[in-house]
């Protein structure tokens, strides 16, 4: 993804652009794939890149909040970025910690409960844990 792509989506998402921000976004948005924040750090570092790791968690916070990049929590401690907006679920190993797609086209509801009085569906998201076999 090109500088010119990044300011662009910037654009399209609201977001204003600041040279850490498109740094950060630079990485997350390069494929589609589930970071966390410090995974995302110490690309960064590697890159060479001098963003704090308290703008990083800002720049997620904003570009999560913008709908640039969707949060899925795992567990209290742990919240992965997604490159992909797009409405789909997912498997996470709790042994390796890995998140992976799973196509929304293969979950389907036989049957939902009512909504809450007052209120209409937002988005559907199923976690599937799952972990390795032990023999
Ligand atoms: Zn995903």
């Amino acid at each position: 993804m090109t500088r010119a792509d990044l300011l662009s989506l910037f654009d399209q998402f609201g977001i204003l652009p600041t040279p850490q921000r498109l740094d950060i976004a630079a990485i997350l948005l390069q494929r589609p794939q589930h970071m966390s924040a410090e995974h995302l750090i110490d690309k960064l570092k590697d890159s060479g890149s001098k963003v704090s790791k308290a703008t990083v968690y800002n720049s997620l916070n904003l570009f999560s909040k913008h709908g640039l990049v969707r949060e899925v929590m795992v567990d209290p401690v742990r919240k992965f970025y997604d490159s992909t907006t797009r409405p789909h679920h997912h498997f996470y190993n709790v042994d390796s910690g890995e998140l992976s797609d799973i196509p929304d086209e293969q979950v389907c509801f036989r049957d939902l409960p009512d909504l809450p009085k007052g209120t209409e569906r937002e988005s559907i998201e199923v976690l599937i844990k799952v972990r390795d076999r032990s023999h």
